[in-house]
């Protein structure tokens, strides 16, 4: 039996680390007139490609075997079923990935998170992260350095998925593996997690084990650019503090720190659970500016329950200090809390001011797109959640 990965932009880092727990099990796919009769063909996708994904299973001949997993198919394992896959697997698949194939092959029982029509899953959850490589020698990837989240914000995916309790490498993992990329000749290093700053705790903000961490790969890897804090990793801005980003200035070579506020308003924080308040947007975007970086705000438009007029305020006030607005379009993403709440058409004043803080280059993003596709989203929860 042959297993291929189908591998695009956005999804080589989930695969990345399969790859490498299926233990040369599993061969990119380099076109699709490669597969035969049998092949088992596995896609990992997020809710955003869902139609690409779609438009391609349509070129796939029913005789390949397809399996889905990534977000979208662990959020909605049936509507991923509807699509055309033969199977889900939903969840972390490292530890299952070689139960799956032995499953395909006949000789084992299937995981516990694999759903196919009329027989629905789990969802696996909980790999230590430091048992399984962070990338397949062959397709180098960000370092992931720490797995699940304790923080419920509604629209996210992250502590559905990977659960609540945040799984870290140890930081002697991490110089192992920055070594192995180091010896390969790749000198810009980044670095997955979905709050950095929590790195080495539970979920508040860990100063010593960030800067123990980073202390330790400059000392070791001084011809290293290390990226913190900047897309595939975010810091939360309650966890931003002036003294954290100075330390942590003498060993990234980021310009930007990223950050969430998403609203401007106190209320619509507190009901997505976002457990910050607006006040902390705005020490982090001053400590982050004195530090010497430049802070790019992540906002949400077009959310179920929002004060445009508020938000419109903050994103101005952020812009003069010297933000850079981020700016997105509320996704109802599968099994979120939020997954089945309608996006709101966003108000005339705030479209007129996004175009113009767009023009000044102080406000950037793919909220537009991401409109269409909202609408589309919440239809398909509507339907199959
Ligand atoms: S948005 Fe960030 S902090 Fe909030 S739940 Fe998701 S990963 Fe955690």
């Amino acid at each position: 039996m042959r297993v291929f990965a189908l591998l695009t932009r956005e999804n080589r880092y989930s695969f990345s680390p399969i790859i490498s727990a299926a233990k040369g099990k599993i061969k990119i796919l380099d076109s699709l007139s490669q597969l035969n009769k049998g092949d088992v063909l596995l896609f990992s996708f997020q809710s955003t490609e869902f139609e690409r994904v779609h438009d391609l299973l349509k070129k796939i001949p029913k005789w390949v075997i397809k399996i889905a997993g990534g977000p979208h198919a662990t959020g909605l394992p049936l509507h991923a079923l509807h699509m055309g896959f033969d199977f889900v697997f939903a969840g972390e698949a490292e530890e299952y990935i070689l139960d799956l194939l032995g499953f395909l092959e006949g000789k084992k029982e299937p995981p516990p998170c694999l759903w196919w029509k009329d027989h629905p899953g789990t969802i696996c959850k909980g790999v230590e992260i430091e048992k399984y490589a962070p990338f397949s020698e062959n397709l180098p990837i960000p370092i992931e350095i720490t797995r699940g989240c304790p923080f419920l914000c509604a629209y996210c995916q992250t502590p559905r998925i990977f659960g609540r309790k945040m799984r870290h490498r140890s930081a002697e993992n991490i110089i192992f593996w920055v070594e192995k990329l180091v010896n390969r000749g790749i000198k810009d290093i980044r670095f997955i997690t979905p709050n950095g700053l929590a790195y080495g705790g539970r979920g508040g903000a860990n100063s010593d084990g960030v800067i123990y961490l980073f202390q330790e790969l400059g000392r070791r890897f001084p011809g290293a650019n290390f990226y913190f804090g900047s897309f595939p990793s975010e810091f939360r801005p309650e966890h931003i503090t002036f003294e954290l980003l100075k330390e942590l200035r003498k060993y990234l070579a980021n310009e930007r720190i990223i950050f969430g506020a998403q609203s401007g308003s106190e209320e619509t924080l507190r009901l997505l659970k976002r457990g910050h308040r607006i006040s902390h947007i705005i020490e982090a975007t001053e400590a982050t500016i004195k530090a010497g970086f430049r802070p790019e705000v992540d906002f949400i438009f077009g959310l179920p329950f929002e004060d445009e007029k508020q938000t419109l305020d903050l994103m101005k006030r952020l812009a003069e200090m010297g933000a850079r607005i981020h700016a997105h379009y509320f996704l109802p993403l599968p099994a979120t809390p939020l997954a089945r709440e309608k996006p709101r058409p966003i108000g005339k004043i705030l479209a007129r001011s996004i175009e113009k803080l767009t023009g000044e280059g102080r406000l950037f993003g793919q909220w537009k797109k991401q409109q269409e596709l909202s609408l589309k989203l919440y239809k398909i929860n509507m339907d199959f959640s």
